[in-house]
């Protein structure tokens, strides 16, 4: 009897990744391992007990239509979970909830919404077709929680459509895409992957800060914040 080889689903692309450098993505995509600091690991699982304790405040304070919804672009192979979808006048809101810490949660604090949880909200509302979200961001430290609301931004809605195609072509083709090297890479949990020491990392850093994407982000990073 002839074998049957079993043909390998290719992963599919986790909204989280929509405002990610596109090496980064396309690594995640082809499975490629990550190196996870003990900070890092015990920072992933707070998040999930922040998560968790933010999701139970909504049940009693306000009326959810779901927690974890799944979502799913078949076309475009998108698939992940939104973290709540709560009711207001008669409107589905998307929440993106995210736990930072206090260092973090004062640059937020100062200069907005980071571009990687920008592009994941408004991911699922161009997926979803959902006109309202927020993203709320919450100290570890003190507790204290900042809400970004959108009402959806073509801009957005384009940029990380565009960001999700090119992961998914450079996955079909198994290349790796150039670096999008900037400050990120400092923390990058894949930079062996893009430097061999972690030297040379730094040089490259320091000669190139400021992260370029392909398309182009707009200085001010086209964040419109309602309030
Ligand atoms: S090290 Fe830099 S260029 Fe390489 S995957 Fe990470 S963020 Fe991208």
């Amino acid at each position: 009897m002839a074998e049957t080889k079993t043909v390998k689903k290719p992963r599919s692309f986790p909204p989280s990744l929509a405002g990610q450098c596109l090496r980064y993505s396309v690594m995640e995509l082809l499975g490629f391992g990550r190196l996870l600091s003990p900070e890092t690991l015990k920072a992933m699982q707070d998040g999930v007990r922040y998560h968790k304790t933010y999701q139970e405040e909504l049940l009693q304070t306000h009326i959810v239509r779901a927690i974890e919804a799944p979502i799913k672009d078949i076309e475009r192979g998108i698939s992940g979970r939104i973290d709540a979808i709560i009711d207001q006048e008669g409107s589905p809101v998307v929440i993106e909830y995210k736990s930072v810490n206090p260092e973090k949660f004062s640059r937020i604090a100062a200069a907005g919404p980071p571009v990687l949880h920008w592009a994941q909200l408004h991911l699922y509302l161009a997926i979803g077709a959902f006109s309202r979200g927020w993203l709320v961001v919450e100290s570890r430290e003190s507790h204290a929680r900042l809400v970004f609301q959108t009402e959806g931004d073509p801009f957005w809605a384009e940029w990380v459509l565009t960001r999700v195609r090119l992961a998914r072509e450079h996955q079909q083709t198994k290349k790796l895409p150039a670096r999008e090297i900037s400050e990120g890479c400092l923390q990058c949990d894949r930079w062996q992957r893009c430097f061999k020491t972690d030297q040379e990392r730094d040089e490259a850093v320091q000669g190139h800060p400021q992260w370029r994407p392909e398309p182009p982000l707009p200085q001010e990073f086209g964040i419109r914040i309602i309030s």
